[in-house]
């Protein structure tokens, strides 16, 4: 099944088609006339159902990118306020969405589905082909774990917004909040700030070897 779902991963990566004759394989496409009876039954066909039908992991594919709109968002704004930063830095573990050299401070802006944001009111679990769905998002948690990690090691402050943090009600003090939490670091010791996870949960260990390449500069 690991084999199956990086197969089904590679081929998301090229295009419709190839998406399409993934799905197949994987038992995603038409996945099954229940599942639409079910739905019609009680709410009509739902947005969840289109994705069912195979094109939610092609239209997923075309809506992650780098420079998707709550990036763009939160850029505009540290911008405004000042703050100069690099984006999507390849040199760094995760190609951070926002990089502040001046600030040791690195800024992740996660999409809630593809983070696999837990507890978020935003994001829930595809109910279909469950078991692809699972084994991907918990590789993008586990990495995004391990990047964090990587680069708490290496000196850098680590801050994750998420996507469900941006929406129009709290984004304005979600941003305000931002900025002071960047400029608040120096003195203070690198790790990973996660507004959305209880204080007590936090674990801000780095396990990962420190790596000069990724020190903050
Ligand atoms: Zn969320």
């Amino acid at each position: 099944m690991q084999a199956a779902a990086d197969t089904a991963d590679r081929n998301q990566q090229t295009d419709g088609r190839q998406t399409r004759a993934a799905s197949v394989a994987h038992g995603t496409r038409n996945p099954d006339r229940r599942t639409s009876r079910r739905h019609t039954a009680s709410h009509g066909r739902s947005r969840q159902e289109r994705y069912e039908r195979g094109t939610r992991s092609y239209t997923m594919s075309h809506i992650r990118g780098k420079d998707t709109t709550i990036e763009v968002l939160v850029r505009s704004y540290l911008f405004a306020r000042g703050l100069r930063f690099r984006k999507n830095d390849k040199r760094y573990p995760g190609h951070p969405d926002v990089v502040l050299p001046k600030w040791h401070t690195i800024v992740f802006i996660n999409g809630c589905f593809w983070h696999a944001h837990s507890n978020c009111s935003a994001f829930s679990r595809p109910k279909s082909n469950v078991e692809f769905w699972s084994a991907k998002l918990l590789r993008n948690t586990e990495r995004d774990e391990r990047q964090h990690a990587q680069l708490v090691a290496a000196g850098w402050h680590v801050i994750v917004v998420w996507e469900c943090e941006l929406a129009k009600p709290v984004r304005e003090a979600r941003l305000a909040k931002l900025y002071d939490q960047i400029t608040a670091m120096p003195g203070t010791e690198p790790g990973v700030i996660d507004d959305t996870i209880p204080a007590k949960s936090r674990n801000n260990q780095p396990t990962a070897e420190p790596d000069d390449t990724m020190q903050p500069r």
